[in-house]
């Protein structure tokens, strides 16, 4: 384990649980999970028991109150267990999802679901994109108008991580479609089970086979008023500010996959021999590798700098856009190369790196594609 000024006693030890953890539950089993098309709800009540579901939630809640620091360890970690698809189950549950309510539920919210969130009892998804929006959240055309004491919600939401098995759902969609210079969207806690809410069918994907994502309806959804997250038509802004949590988080579990894959090819350039030699030998392989190496040394240098930045509460906008749009393509050239390396192997399915490559192409796409981030840097600069 590498030795870095970001990090202290604390953040280590985690590392160390998290390893463990990956290296005894996850790395035997995640095949199985990836022929199910999902991780097991077990494995996250496990995670919840080690307390790694809430390692930024305050302590009456059973939270550990860690700092930005800690969710770098989290997805740095996961994302070396070489399981992408584990990976993003848990980290959209901590991370992306569960935020939302952290950030802006009332006393009675958290109550409700805060505690079974950290226990892993209560699993999340986040539901912002649809068919005809993805980068441009406020083109979202899910309306809720109010009825009464409650929302009917109507539309749907498309490629939702967590889609099939959550229990609670972050559902962005518009209260107010006439609303100048504000896009007039309104987060809404949605319970599965609440009539007129339709989970469909897991979408099958090029990669993250062990994470399940779907296709959400809602059909004259009555949502109870209580359960409107924070103010009327301030989602736009939730939606904005939780995306910086988002991206760091993706940044790092992309550098962890990197940096696993990485080990995984120069392990085998090590002892496969062509030529009257080992790969290894042949200058082109171990300088191009040397030179990934150095790029995700930079990368996370680079990620480690933003979430210190965060944590200290300064604003980190330009550096964790560069973040998700740096590591985001490095992971996949990394990929590239190391597949490339393991030769023929590499392109089985019983190699971990024909598994990484898949799993890495999304790394560029969601939670922010490369050309929205590149665009949040200029805006900066
Ligand atoms: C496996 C998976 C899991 C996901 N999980 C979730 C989830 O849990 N919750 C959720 O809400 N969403 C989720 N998403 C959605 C994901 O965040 C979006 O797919 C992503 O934001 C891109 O939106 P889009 O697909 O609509 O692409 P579009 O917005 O249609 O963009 C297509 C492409 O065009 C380019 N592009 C777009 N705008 C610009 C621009 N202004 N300038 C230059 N180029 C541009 C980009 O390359 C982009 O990839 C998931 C997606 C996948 C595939």
């Amino acid at each position: 384990m590498q030795k870095s000024i970001y990090f202290n006693e604390e953040h280590d030890m985690l590392r160390t649980l998290i390893r463990k953890f990956v290296e005894a539950k996850v790395v035997p089993n995640g095949h199985v999970w990836e022929s199910e098309g999902m991780t097991p709800r077990s494995v996250l009540k496990q995670m919840g028991k080690l307390g790694l579901l809430g390692l930024r939630y305050p302590e009456k809640y059973g939270g550990a109150n860690l700092d930005t620091l800690a969710t770098v360890v989290l997805a740095e970690e996961l994302g070396r267990s070489t399981f992408g698809g584990f990976a993003i189950t848990v980290l959209v549950h901590t991370d992306m999802a569960s935020p939302h309510l952290v950030n802006a539920g009332n006393k009675y919210q958290l109550e409700r679901y805060m505690p079974g969130i950290i226990t892993g009892d209560l699993i999340t998804a986040v539901a912002v994109t649809e068919p005809d929006a993805g980068s441009d959240v406020a083109g979202i055309r899910t309306r809720a108008t109010k009825d009464g004491d409650h929302w009917v919600l109507n539309g749907s939401k498309m490629y939702i991580t967590n889609g099939v098995h959550a229990d609670l759902y972050f559902v962005a969609a518009k209260t107010d479609r006439g609303a100048k210079g504000s896009p007039g969207i309104t987060m809404f806690l949605l319970e599965k089970g609440t009539p007129g809410f339709i989970v469909g069918r897991a979408l099958e994907k090029m990669g993250w086979h062990s994470s399940d994502t779907a296709e959400l309806a809602f059909d004259n959804c009555r949502v109870p008023e209580e359960n409107v997250l924070d103010e009327i038509g301030r989602g736009f802004y939730a939606i904005m500010n939780n995306f910086q949590n988002e991206r760091i988080v993706l940044g790092a579990q992309a550098l962890g996959e990197a940096q696993k894959a990485l080990e995984l090819t120069l392990n085998y350039v090590k002892q496969r021999e062509a030529f009257g030699g080992v790969l290894w030998a042949k200058q082109a392989i171990r300088q191009r590798l040397s030179q990934r190496l150095a790029e995700v040394e930079a990368g996370r240098q680079l990620t480690y700098h933003a979430a210190w930045l965060d944590a200290q509460g300064m604003d980190c906008v330009k550096e964790v856009s560069m973040v998700k749009a740096y590591c985001g393509e490095l992971v996949n050239k990394v990929l590239y190369d190391c597949q490339q390396f393991h030769g023929g192997f590499g392109y089985i399915r019983e190699s971990a790196i024909e598994r990484m490559v898949r799993d890495a192409r999304i790394q560029a796409i969601g939670g922010g594609a490369t050309e929205i981030m590149l665009e949040e840097i200029a805006k900066r600069v």
